[in-house]
């Protein structure tokens, strides 16, 4: 079974918040989203709903 890599809310990198999807045109669950500043892969669009559906129960500090 494949496990589903976390989606990295905040990059590893650089730090930044800001997302970007490499072909918006193709935002399929396999769908590569990265960091809007330095373009490390963040996680997928499956990863990325995951968390949007999973944040209604965790609260989020900012
Ligand atoms: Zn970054």
């Amino acid at each position: 079974m494949l496990e589903q890599p976390k989606f990295k809310f905040v990059c590893d990198a650089c730090g930044s918040l800001t997302i970007r999807i490499a072909n918006p045109e193709r935002a399929l669950d396999t769908a590569v989203v990265e960091c809007g500043r330095c373009k490390m892969p963040r996680g997928t669009m499956a990863a990325l709903r995951d968390l949007a559906r999973r944040g209604r129960d965790e609260s989020l500090e900012f």
